[in-house]
């Protein structure tokens, strides 16, 4: 299910971010700016990998996933929405099936405020020499261990 810009919600994140945040933050560098629309889209959906990241990052919640039409022609839909839950924020998940049902869920989706979050924080590795190493970027740290075991 690859990711779909309404054009009629997306304003190319103007007066929130210097450039498209859509643009910023996928990882397989699939979104683009449409410039002369000015809108956000997917150049590539069939090389989407569904890490929804420009789904739930976009301000104007302008980004659906939806199935392509040669199997979901009904128009199946998810969207993610921004929202507040009593354990701090969240998501709600709005899904509508092909044949009309809908469903929507909410858990919360983060143990910080938005833009508290300290790139790196609390990693203890040597990141340029740690480049020719087997392990990832703080893989050690998040699995809480003080060293990966590695392939001699
Ligand atoms: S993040 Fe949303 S509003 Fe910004 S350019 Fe992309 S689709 Fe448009
Ligand atoms: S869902 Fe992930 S891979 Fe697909 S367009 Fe968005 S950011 Fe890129």
């Amino acid at each position: 299910m690859p990711t779909y810009v309404d054009p009629n919600a997306c304003n190319a994140c103007q007066g929130v971010h210097e450039g498209p945040l859509c643009v910023y933050i996928c990882p397989n560098d699939l979104m683009v700016l449409d410039s002369d629309l000015d809108k956000g889209f997917n150049q590539e959906p069939e090389l989407c990998s569904e890490c929804y990241a420009c789904v739930k990052l976009c301000p104007q919640e302008a980004i659906h996933v939806r199935g392509y039409a040669d199997f979901v022609p009904m128009g199946a839909v998810v969207q993610p929405h921004r929202t507040q839950t009593t354990e701090g924020d969240g998501l709600r998940w709005e899904v509508r099936f092909r044949d009309g049902r809908e469903f929507e869920f909410t858990y919360p989706s983060r143990t910080r405020p938005a833009g508290t979050v300290v790139p790196y924080e609390n990693f203890t590795e040597d990141r340029v020499g740690d480049l020719g190493s087997q392990g990832l970027a703080g893989e050690a740290l998040w699995l809480g261990v003080t060293e990966l075991p590695t392939v001699k």
